[in-house]
Parts: structure tokens; sequence; C-alpha cells
């Protein structure tokens, strides 16, 4: 077989949900610097597209600035002045952490725990992940 036949051929072959695969839009970080604060705007709207509870955000997000954040209606308030792209980069990281699913992508899911194991169950597709701490 000639090798344009064998690139066609493999090209048929592959099932059509590869080539056309929705993509999850990140949800876009607002903050301004208080003082020597950071305000996230639009934290608990950002939790609400993720459907993730903010306890748990903040933890992953204090630990990765290494600093200090309470919330104070709906907001993020973080101790030390942050850069939008640094916010951005953080919540960017939780969100294909901890909601994205690893098999279809989408953000249809929700942590469970099976065993003592926390796993990233797809409510999409009912893929099941566990998840790094
Ligand atoms: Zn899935």
């Amino acid at each position: 077989m000639k090798y344009e036949e064998m690139l066609e051929r493999a090209y048929k072959s592959m099932p059509e949900k590869t080539l056309k695969r929705e993509r999850f839009e990140m949800p876009k970080v607002q903050c301004f610097v208080q003082g020597s604060r950071t305000v996230v705007n639009n934290f608990s709207k950002i939790l609400d597209t993720i459907n993730r509870n903010e306890k748990h955000a903040l933890k992953y997000i204090t630990k990765q600035l290494a600093t200090a954040a309470s919330i104070d209606a709906g907001r993020l308030v973080l101790k030390g002045v942050f850069r939008q792209e640094q916010i951005q980069r953080i919540i960017d990281d939780y969100i294909k952490t901890f909601v994205l699913c690893t098999e279809c992508g989408r953000p249809d899911t929700k942590i469970i725990e099976q065993k003592g194991v926390k796993m990233l169950k797809c409510t999409a597709c009912g893929a099941i992940a566990p998840l790094r701490d």
C-alpha cells in the first residue's frame, strides 16, 4: 500500500467526535488592587460557572499564591498585590485539575470519594478519574 493510501485510510477511520470537540471557555478573572490587597470581583460568578464551593477553591488559591485570603460578599480578597495573569493562571490550573473531565473535557463534573480516595466523576460521559490533591 502506498503511503498516501495509508494516510487516507487512517483519516477515514478516525471517529468523528475527536474532530469536533467542544472546548470549555475558562472564566475570565476580573480583579483590581486596593491598597495592599487584590480583590477578585467576579469570584462567586466563576465558582457558579464551574460549580465548586468557595472553601475548596480558596484553599488551593491561597496555597498557590502563598498568602492569606478571605471572601467578602462574593469577592475574593487576597492579601498582597497580584497581577491579573497570575491569578488567572492559578484559576485555570484549578479548573484543569479539579473541574474538567479528563475524557471529554467538559466541566460537568463533581468530586466524589471512593474508599477514601477523591475522584472526579463526569456527569456528561460517566468517566471517573482519581484526583491529585
Ligand atoms: Zn466526561
